[in-house]
C-alpha cells in the first residue's frame, strides 16, 4: 500500500512537466518537415523526448554510424536519433529558439524542454549548438527566421545604402550640369521659373 503510494505520488511529480504526446505535430517548415506545436506549450514544459538507441563511442561498430540524426550526450555516448519513432529529430535549428534540448548523460536522456511560451501552430525549434553550425549550417547560410529576418534587414539596409549613393550621384550630376549653363544655379538663387534667361543674358 504505502508502496503503491509512493509510486503514485512520484508519478504525479513527474506528470506536469511532461506535455501531452498530443501537443506537437510534423508538418511543413520553410526548409522541408518540422514539429509545430498544436496547443499552448508552456515555458519549462518538456515537450518531447529525443530518443533511439545508445551508441557506445569505444565500440568501433557503433563509432562508424553516421547520419545527421546523432545527439552527442558526451564523449563517449551518443544517441542515433534517426529511428521512425524519434519524432524529435524532426525539430529543426534556430539561432533564437523557443526550446532547448535537456541532455542527461548519466540518464542517457534528452528532453526537449520549451523556453518560452509556445503558441499553437509555432514551429518547435532549439540551437543545436556551435559545432553543428559551423559545420552544416553555416557552410549553406542558416534558413532560421532569426537569421532570415537579419538577412532581410542587411537587404533593406544595403538598398537604402544604394538608394542614397544614387541620390548623391544625382544630385552631383545636376550641380556639375547646373554650373555648366548657369541656370540651375541661378534658378536656385531667386527660384523663379525666368532664373535661366537671366543667367544666359548675364553670360
Ligand atoms: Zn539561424
Amino acid at each position: 500500500m504505502g508502496h503503491r503510494a509512493s509510486f503514485a505520488s512520484s508519478f504525479l511529480s513527474i506528470m506536469p512537466a511532461i506535455a501531452s504526446s498530443k501537443s506537437y505535430r510534423v508538418g511543413r517548415s520553410k526548409t522541408g518537415l518540422g514539429l509545430f506545436a498544436t496547443m499552448p506549450i508552456k515555458k519549462g514544459t518538456r515537450i518531447i523526448r529525443y530518443f533511439g538507441p545508445i551508441l557506445d563511442s569505444k565500440i568501433p561498430a557503433h563509432d562508424a554510424i553516421e547520419n545527421k540524426y546523432l545527439f552527442e550526450l558526451n564523449g563517449r555516448w551518443t544517441i542515433d536519433g534517426s529511428v521512425r519513432k524519434n519524432l524529435a529529430r524532426y525539430i529543426n535549428h534556430s539561432c533564437r529558439p523557443n526550446a532547448e534540448s535537456d541532455v542527461r548523460p548519466r540518464e542517457r536522456k534528452v528532453f526537449i524542454r520549451a523556453i518560452r511560451n509556445i503558441e499553437p501552430g509555432d514551429e518547435i525549434n532549439y540551437d543545436y549548438g556551435t559545432d553543428y553550425f559551423k559545420a552544416y549550417l553555416k557552410p549553406i547560410g542558416c534558413k532560421c527566421e532569426s537569421c532570415e529576418k537579419k538577412r532581410k534587414k542587411l537587404r533593406a539596409e544595403a538598398r537604402a545604402e544604394r538608394a542614397k549613393v544614387k541620390a548623391r550621384a544625382e544630385a552631383r550630376a545636376t550641380k556639375k550640369a547646373g554650373a555648366k549653363g548657369g541656370a540651375v544655379k541661378k534658378k536656385k538663387l531667386n527660384g523663379k521659373h525666368f532664373a535661366g534667361k537671366v543667367g544666359r543674358a548675364r553670360a
